[in-house]
């Protein structure tokens, strides 16, 4: 008897014989808005949450830039209020992570470890993950000083002295944005030249909180409670030193969470999924919203409206279907 993992999940695997309007893909604020929209157009939609309710905003500890929010709200608590308002107009949840997906043609069908599911429309909002240094102290220190967003984080360290870890767009843009809270940023970066666009690199240069460490990597994150310096190793000379520092941001590339999708949807070199100015992918009824197909803004607002966006969508392809 075949007793392998493959072999007991595939006897149980139950197949839906119902074909849902809409089935959405991932629970971050693109995923959640478009289930809030879905449902109100009385779609019913079916959401597979993945493995975080909130997505990345939930790792944040206060978003403070989500309008309607003057003092602020947590990012997981701002995850289960949007959860709540889509059920409230008949969204279904369940927290499931998608293992397989055949969209050769509708009806599109979606796989998880132990059921099969059928849809005449998809939403994706898979989202992306950014991408870890994976050295000692940092995954224990997120949150306490590491983080990975400037835009969420770089209140917290006003009059403090930080870190940047990368050397693309992202860390000099972050980087120069940080310099409106600490009172120094130093970049460091494992080449000693930049891959970030000119100008981001002259307006760092030129900018007085800015220095750079070139050449180099982190190799450990330190601290107890807080962050409180990092271990550096030029890369050249092999030298090690420990720097100082309250805080330590990390943007070396994000990763969206496309790889299941391969096979069927348009996607960049980096495998951000390609949809048209109406979130369309190049599968008729299949949709993308949010940051597994935006490597650029990375902020809950936008998601949400790219969800929003989505879902109206999807409505009108349903309608055009009935016609
Ligand atoms: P990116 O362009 O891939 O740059 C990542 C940086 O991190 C690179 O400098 C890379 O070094 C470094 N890096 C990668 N892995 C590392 C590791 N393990 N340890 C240390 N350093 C590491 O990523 P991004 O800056 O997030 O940009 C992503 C995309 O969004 C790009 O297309 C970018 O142009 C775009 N973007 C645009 C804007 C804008 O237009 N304003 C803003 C943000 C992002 P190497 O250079 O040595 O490879």
């Amino acid at each position: 008897m075949d007793l392998s993992f493959e072999n007991l999940i595939g006897n149980e695997e139950k197949q839906n014989n119902k074909i849902e309007n809409v089935i959405i893909l991932g629970a971050g604020p693109a995923g959640l808005s478009a289930a809030l929209y879905a449902a109100r157009a009385e779609l019913s939609p079916f959401v597979l949450t993945g493995m975080t309710l909130g997505g990345q905003a939930a790792l944040t500890n206060a978003i403070e830039n989500y309008p309607g929010f003057p003092d602020g709200v947590g990012g997981s608590e701002l995850g289960e209020l949007f959860q709540k308002q889509a059920e409230r107009f008949g969204a279904r949840f369940e927290f499931d992570v998608v293992t397989e997906v055949d969209l050769i043609s509708s009806p599109y069908v979606i796989k998880t470890y132990g059921q099969e599911f059928r849809t005449k429309t998809l939403i994706i909002s898979t989202g992306a993950n950014p991408n870890y240094l994976y050295v000692p102290g940092e995954k224990e220190l997120t949150g306490k000083g590491v983080s990975y967003c400037g835009t969420c984080d770089g209140w917290f360290f006003k009059g403090k002295k930080i870190v940047v870890v990368g050397g693309g767009d992202s860390a000099l843009e972050e980087g120069i944005f940080l310099t409106r809270f600490a009172t120094s940023v130093t970049i460091i970066h494992r080449r000693d030249q930049l891959r970030a666009s000119k100008i981001l690199q002259s307006r760092a240069m030129e900018n007085e909180r800015i220095s750079f460490i070139w050449d180099t990597v982190v190799k450990e994150i330190r601290g107890e409670e807080s962050v409180e310096s990092v271990l550096l190793e030029n890369v050249k000379s092999g030298e090690t030193s420990v720097m100082e520092t309250d805080g330590v941001f990390i943007f070396i590339g994000n990763s969206p969470n496309t790889e299941i999708f391969k096979e069927f949807l348009d996607m960049d070199a980096e495998g951000f999924l390609i949809v048209d100015a109406n979130m369309h992918t190049n599968k008729p009824g299949v949709f993308a919203a949010g940051e597994v197909m935006d490597p650029h803004y990375k902020q809950v607002v936008i998601s949400a409206g790219m969800g929003a966006a989505a879902a109206i969508e999807a409505t009108r392809y349903l309608e055009g279907l009935e016609e």
